[in-house]
């Protein structure tokens, strides 16, 4: 497989960077690998940015291609994990895989999880991630087995099986539907809409007779295994311990990463909760009960009269304890505890602000310490601990971390953003003036230095202020 070595200089002496290439020239010539490129700080160096934007823009430069990235280990691309992650990110999808240049633990996360700190916080030792990992692969469960399209050489080479290849391309096909028009009218580009779910498609296969290679039927757990099998992109290179080379891809790239993009879109929780967070969230509370409001997120799918299918997503606010969790807005008054449209509540709340006297909401004017941001934000690192981990014992691949990521940025900004505000000079004109304007995490800031809290009711709401 095509590789490109990248390094940072970690200290200055000179013989750490010739080892640093040692290091990744060793590692591709054992796994036969063609070392087409080496990204190094360079003469005079590259800020890190710029050498990092330098393989980028090679990676992206390969067109369609792939290639392995290969750094002597994980802080030669970040120093802490998140950054790490996020930069993982990126590379796969400028279509690079990254594997560190120790044999013994070759797959960044693990490597990572070893040697990164987290949230301010020393490396996690988890020796029990590769444990498990290395026990799955003497089992040959992870590793050993073919992916349904293609058979195993006798070297290990995956050959296409036109058959079962077919299938393949059918549920690829099906599933991720057309592509969406571009966003001409300066939106964001559309989401892919997708075509039939997964229950329909397998009800297509089986009707027809079409069977599993263990000659079951076709379910919607085995069809989304192979949505997400990168296999059919033509990579197949997992923990750096099986290489089969190049081989035939049967999915094309782009088809492959609409279908991810319509299985992200259908999921439960959207990326774009994450992307936005609640105005209201640690702020809004349940009259009845006192519970903080969570902000909640659905996907409402229909088919349109042409036989398409149209998606929406709508944002709700809503009390835990409500018996069903899900928000009808004609649900009787009959329900004690709240459910609002994210909108409306917004609204609602800042009217209420905005209607009283100056001098009131001077008198409430108190930025509140960051306690509770924190909480959450500790919450959403331990999340996100949690799915690198998982992550990096074989479950999932970098794009499952992309949500937690997203989450995690966002909290964060969140919490900076309130935080600041309780620390640096953010002055009474600063809070009245950010309740004119529309950015939600100022918005959030100032709401928090007036308000301790905001009493939700069915159909009111009732802010309660900081000093009164
Ligand atoms: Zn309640």
């Amino acid at each position: 497989m095509r590789a490109a070595g990248y390094y940072r200089p970690l200290t200055f002496d000179a013989r750490s960077e010739q080892a640093a290439v040692s290091s990744i020239e060793r590692f591709c010539r054992e796994g036969f690998h063609t070392l087409a490129r080496v990204v190094g700080p360079g003469q005079p160096p590259l800020a890190e940015v710029d050498q990092y934007g330098v393989l980028i823009s090679y990676l992206e430069g390969l067109g369609r291609g792939e290639a392995l990235v290969v750094i002597p280990g994980p802080r030669h691309l970040s120093s802490t994990l998140d950054g790490l992650v996020g930069r993982l990110v990126e590379l796969d999808r400028a279509g690079g895989e990254v594997r560190c240049a120790d044999a013994d633990l070759p797959d960044p996360l693990q490597s990572a999880l070893e040697s990164l700190p987290f949230a301010g916080r020393p490396p996690v030792q988890n020796r029990r991630v590769r444990e498990s990992l290395m026990s799955k692969a003497a089992r040959g469960e992870v590793l050993g087995r073919t992916p349904y399209g293609y058979i195993a050489d006798i070297d290990g080479t995956f050959r296409i099986e036109p058959v079962e290849a077919g299938m393949v391309r059918r549920l690829f096909d099906m599933y991720a539907g057309d592509e969406p028009p571009d966003g001409s009218d300066g939106a964001d580009a559309a989401d892919p809409v997708g075509g039939p779910g997964l229950r329909r498609i397998a009800g297509i296969f089986n009707a027809e007779g079409a069977r599993t290679r263990s000659g079951r039927p076709w379910t919607p757990v085995t069809l989304s295994g192979m949505l997400r099998n990168r296999a059919y992109t033509g990579s197949y290179v997992r923990y750096g311990m099986r290489i089969a080379g190049n081989h035939d891809r049967i999915v094309p790239r782009e088809v492959f990463n609409r279908a991810q993009a319509v299985m992200a879109s259908r999921s439960p929780v959207r990326r774009s909760r994450a992307l936005t967070p609640y105005l209201l969230s640690g702020i809004a509370r349940c009259w009845s009960c006192g519970r903080g409001m969570h902000g909640i997120e659905r996907n409402r799918r229909w088919t349109r009269a042409d036989g398409s299918v149209a998606t929406r997503s709508y944002r709700y606010y809503a009390c835990p304890s409500r018996s069903s969790g899900v928000v009808d807005e004609n649900a009787g008054e009959e329900e004690q505890h709240p459910g609002w449209r994210e909108s409306d509540l917004d609204r609602a709340a800042l009217d209420a602000l905005r209607a009283e006297p100056v001098d009131t909401l001077r008198a409430s004017f108190n930025p509140p310490e960051d306690d509770a941001p924190n909480d959450e934000l500790r919450t959403t690192e331990q999340q996100f601990l949690e799915s690198v981990r998982l992550v990096a014992s074989g479950r999932g691949g970098v794009a499952d971390l992309v949500t937690p990521l997203d989450e995690l940025r966002a909290t964060r900004a969140m919490s900076a953003s309130v935080s600041s505000g309780a620390r640096s000079g953010f002055t009474f004109d600063d809070a009245l003036g950010s309740l004119e304007t529309a950015e939600p995490t100022e918005l959030h800031a100032a709401i928090a230095s007036f308000v301790d809290r905001v009493i939700v009711h069915a159909d009111r709401v009732e802010p309660v202020f900081r000093t009164a």
